[in-house]
């Protein structure tokens, strides 16, 4: 027998695999996925690798076939299945085929946890009290001592247990198989109400009925597909996630939720353990190693049905899977950042392919790409309209920020924002003021008339680099700064700037009266600080709070009745074609946070560009009429979902063997484009144009279809492959980004 090994060393030059002969005593033992130890290379050292196929034949010349050395014993194996996802990886969005392999290997040590275990109460007060009483009649001395403790506190460590009550683990045993306690590692989430492990008992909406049942009809007939469930936050989607996944459960079925790590909070995780209890588990960044190990050897070993985690969770290794959810599908956070720069939308829709499994996407606003293959057909759409407890969408109010400036207001807070801040501080209602910024170099608008500066040839907006020149990120194309607005002549024209920090002096300076809280990514450094912030204005420990993004997501205050958005512009005009799509999922978002509880919510969406669709829209709350807008401009311009793109992302030391690099790139695009319908844009310098002295370019491929953009990268891989003018540069590939480099 022989075995294709993919050698764990990641270089272009050994992106293919090695044929080994395995030994007769592993035979039976050696299977797809397993990681192995096999001698290579000239000294053959040895190296570690991954099986990725078996079989009779020896492709190579006999005599040179090396015997690979053993199966590794510490390494953890990846699902055979998931080789195959590995490979269609690699395929999709380049790179090479071991960072594929360690993609979907979320684990690569075996390391048993060392879990911090606790002993937990199932029974409530009384029927502990009469076991007490039972036991202590009947002399049981240490049962006695475990229970009364628990009655104290429901929720104990092990170490205590164990050490300070002294009790053996055999006597938790017996009382576990008697349904009085239970031994939980603490990843696991309790059920902090004891006994009320139930889920609660739900008439299902007629949306939410449609929904569950052409589904489910379809799964009983053999039909696989992708589902997009778009539905206003509180129009119950996630009721809808739990039903469908009891339903294939039902079946010897297991589900993979994913959510984004932001909004992966308690009171999400707890609803679906009122629902499936000890089946549920969950996968975060905060688990150590071996605790994540614990996690993925449940799931394979076929004792969890659901597995929650962030896109890394799509990698379960479950048995049987047959459904993938997506929650807030339209997340930039899906993306991977890292080779292979893959998306797990899609990802999803290729692993469910392969092991006759259904994907189900959620979202109050769905990204443009599921929404156009939903209408397209692709995906079947279900659309929930309504919110399941019927409370009332917050009243929107937009202000014109020049008119402000006109009226003698040179406040970042608008005359009527600080009319509503002044109204609820007087009420004891809570506000969030949120300013809408990103991470870019800013782009250049006019105070007065509100004119933003564009790329005559790509209809993104121009940024300001320190050089005082304005640049494109995606053309390259430059002109100087102005110095008058070439619209209206004003003077007032130039970077957009405000942090939240001066924002919240303004808050301070004008209500003495407000306690302020401030999110951003200065106060949240320390760890926890995100949790602690949140924490304390659920707890109403302030009135305001003012922050960036982050606090748009997740999260429910039901005392919040005012919402202001800034400055709605500042990633309206970013420089990134998908900037007015972000736009309206934040306002939306923003917006959505207010009067999540009994009372009516107010916002006050304050911009320089009140006619711009992305505001009208948001503001109006109208997904459709921001889609229709919103395709127009991508199909006009060419870009994603219309269209794709493909980024070539290349980085060296030598800012002048860059040019080079890039130019000859260019020039082999160019020639073996031959007549496929291709564009071939740049390079340009992208938004940071140098990181750690490494300087950056970056080259766009754009076509209409996917596979064109496959091959060409297929090509230009072949071609820095043989290149060795091309050593000193490391060359990334990104489908469609979801950022401007
Ligand atoms: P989404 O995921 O769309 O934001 P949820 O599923 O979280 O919505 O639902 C919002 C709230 O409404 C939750 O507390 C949920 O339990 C409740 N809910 C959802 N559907 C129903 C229903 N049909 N009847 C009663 N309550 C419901
Ligand atoms: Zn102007
Ligand atoms: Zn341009």
């Amino acid at each position: 027998m022989y075995a294709d090994i993919i050698v764990d060393i990641t270089h272009e030059k050994l992106d293919r695999v090695f044929q080994y002969r395995v030994p007769s005593h592993l035979e039976g033992e050696l299977s797809v996925g397993m990681e192995v130890l096999v001698p290579f290379g000239r000294g053959n050292r040895e190296t570690k690798g991954y099986v990725v196929a078996l079989s009779d034949i020896c492709n190579y010349d006999e005599s040179k076939v090396k015997e690979l050395s053993d199966i590794s014993r510490t390494g953890m194996a990846i699902e055979g299945k998931l080789v195959a996802l590995a490979a269609w990886m690699k395929e999709q969005y380049g790179g090479t085929m071991i960072q594929a392999l360690k993609t979907v290997l979320p684990i690569k040590q075996k390391e048993n946890a060392k879990v911090k275990k606790r002993v937990c109460l199932l029974l409530n007060e009384e029927e502990g009290k009469q076991k007490l009483n039972y036991y202590l009649e009947k002399n049981q001395r240490a049962r006695a001592r475990l229970l009364a403790a628990l009655l104290d506190e429901p929720i104990l460590d092990y170490e205590l247990v164990s050490h300070k009550l002294n009790i053996t683990l055999t006597v938790i045993r017996a009382l576990e198989e008697q349904g009085i306690v239970t031994l939980e590692s603490e990843q696991v989430y309790r059920n902090p109400v004891k006994g009320e492990r139930k889920a609660k008992e739900i008439t299902y909406t007629d949306e939410q009925q449609y929904a569950i049942r052409t589904f489910w009809e379809e799964y009983e007939q053999g039909k696989r597909g992708t589902y997009l469930v778009h539905g206003v936050t509180g129009s119950g989607k996630t009721e809808v996630y739990i039903e469908m996944i009891r339903r294939v459960a039902s079946q010897g079925r297991q589900a993979i939720v994913l959510i984004p790590e932001i909004a992966l909070t308690y009171q999400t995780v707890i609803r679906f353990y009122r629902n499936f209890g000890e089946r549920v588990s969950i996968m975060n960044s905060r688990l150590s190693a071996g605790e994540r190990y614990d996690q993925m050897m449940r799931a394979k070993e076929g004792k969890i049905d659901v597995m929650i985690g962030p896109r890394s969770a799509l990698f379960t290794p479950f048995p049987n899977l047959g459904l993938i959810v997506i929650d807030e599908e339209h997340e930039t956070t899906y993306k991977s950042e890292q080779v292979p720069r893959y998306h797990a939308r899609e990802t999803a829709i290729a692993r469910a392919g392969m092991e006759d499994a259904s994907v189900v996407l959620g979202s109050a606003t769905p990204s443009m790409e599921a929404m156009y293959r939903a209408r397209n057909g692709e995906y079947r759409l279900f659309e929930m309209r309504n919110r399941s407890r019927m409370q009332e969408m917050a009243q929107v109010y937009t202000v014109d920020l020049r008119e402000e400036l006109k009226n003698g207001n040179r406040s970042i807070l608008s005359f009527q924002l600080q009319e509503l801040i002044a109204d609820r501080l007087e009420k004891g209602e809570q506000i969030m003021l949120f300013l809408n910024r990103r991470g870019y170099a800013g782009f250049i608008s006019c105070r007065e008339c509100g004119h933003v500066i564009k790329c005559p040839h790509c209809d993104v907006s121009l940024s300001s680099h320190r050089n005082g020149k304005m640049v494109c990120h995606y053309c390259g194309y430059e002109e100087p700064k102005p110095s008058v607005c070439p619209e209206c002549g004003s003077r007032h024209i130039g970077e957009f700037r405000a942090g939240t920090q001066q924002i919240e002096e303004i808050v301070k300076k004008q209500f003495p009266q407000a306690r302020v809280l401030r999110m951003d990514m200065d106060t949240t450094r320390q760890k926890d600080g995100h949790e602690k912030i949140l924490a304390a204005f659920a707890n109403e420990e302030a009135d305001v709070l003012v922050g960036t993004q982050m606090i748009v997501k997740g999260h429910d205050f039901p005392n919040v009745t005012l919402v202001g958005v800034l400055a709605a512009d500042m990633s309206l005009y970013a420089d990134d074609y998908r900037a007015g799509e972000r736009t309206f999922q934040l306002l939306t978002q923003a917006v959505g946070r207010a009067g999540r509880g009994q009372k009516k919510g107010e916002a006050v969406i304050q911009t320089y560009s009140p006619e711009h669709y992305g505001i009208v829209t948001a503001a109006a709350q109208d997904y459709d009429a921001f889609y229709e807008e919103e395709i127009r401009y991508r199909v006009l311009m060419g870009y994603p979902p219309a269209e794709n793109l493909l980024a070539v992302l290349v980085s060296c030391e030598d800012e002048q063997l860059l040019e080079k690099g890039c130019r000859y790139l260019k020039e082999y695009a160019l020639r073996i484009r031959r007549d496929a319908p291709l564009e071939i844009i740049g390079p340009a310098s992208p938004g940071i144009g140098k990181i750690n002295d490494v300087y950056r370019k970056v080259l766009y491929l754009k076509a209409e279809r996917y596979d064109t953009l496959i091959k060409m990268k297929n090509y230009l891989e072949q071609y820095i492959e043989v290149n060795p003018g091309f050593q000193k540069m490391r060359i990334q590939f990104d489908f469609n980004p979801m950022n401007v480099f």
